[in-house]
């Protein structure tokens, strides 16, 4: 159990070397970027017929978690990419308190993921694509400024929105054209 946050924590230096080793602010991950890394982990979804959303977490400017949507692929409805990247970023960090991290995620929580990100104390969440269906950060819900809740993250939305939506209509495009032929 212990490969999986290593292996990541080695995938974050790699990530943290592109963009240089002094931390100045220019060093910074920005939002932009993480999303890009966001959408390449997105991708790996598909291998296994998952719907393609990715999602990192990023710690003093290290990305120290980066996951894919696995629901079908694990047959389990709590794999979303939000909730495997929150438990490897606290296995990583040896606590369950997120405080000082930001989640970047190409598609808006749902309720499950918005109420873990709540509980992890996350200080920051980006997302790119809104989701009407499903959204928990704006859409259906605003599980991040309900004032009955003792803990409400950042909120930054709509980061590369159209290449986050693109990846998922490309998607359900294909599996109507594997229907119909
Ligand atoms: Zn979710």
């Amino acid at each position: 159990m212990r490969e999986r946050p290593n292996r990541h924590a080695w995938k974050a230096c790699e990530v943290q070397a592109s963009v240089g080793s002094n931390p100045t602010p220019s060093a910074m991950i920005s939002d932009h970027d993480a999303m890009t890394i966001a959408l390449a982990e997105a991708r790996n979804a598909l291998a296994h017929d998952d719907v393609p959303v990715g999602a990192i977490v990023i710690h003093n400017d290290t990305i120290i978690a980066s996951r894919h949507n696995e629901r079908e692929l694990r047959n389990d409805p709590t794999a979303h990419a939000e909730i495997l990247a929150l438990r490897d970023a606290a296995n990583l960090l040896g606590r369950w308190r997120l405080e000082q991290c930001t989640l970047v995620v190409t598609l808006e929580p749902c309720t499950m993921c918005a109420g873990a990100l709540v509980n992890s104390r996350i200080s920051r969440v980006v997302f790119g694509a809104a989701d009407l269906k499903a959204g928990a950060f704006g859409s259906l819900y605003n599980i991040a400024t309900d004032p009955r809740l003792s803990h409400h993250p950042e909120v930054v939305h709509g980061v590369m929105a159209e290449e986050c939506t693109l990846i998922l209509s490309d998607l359900f495009k294909n599996l109507r054209e594997t229907k119909t032929s």
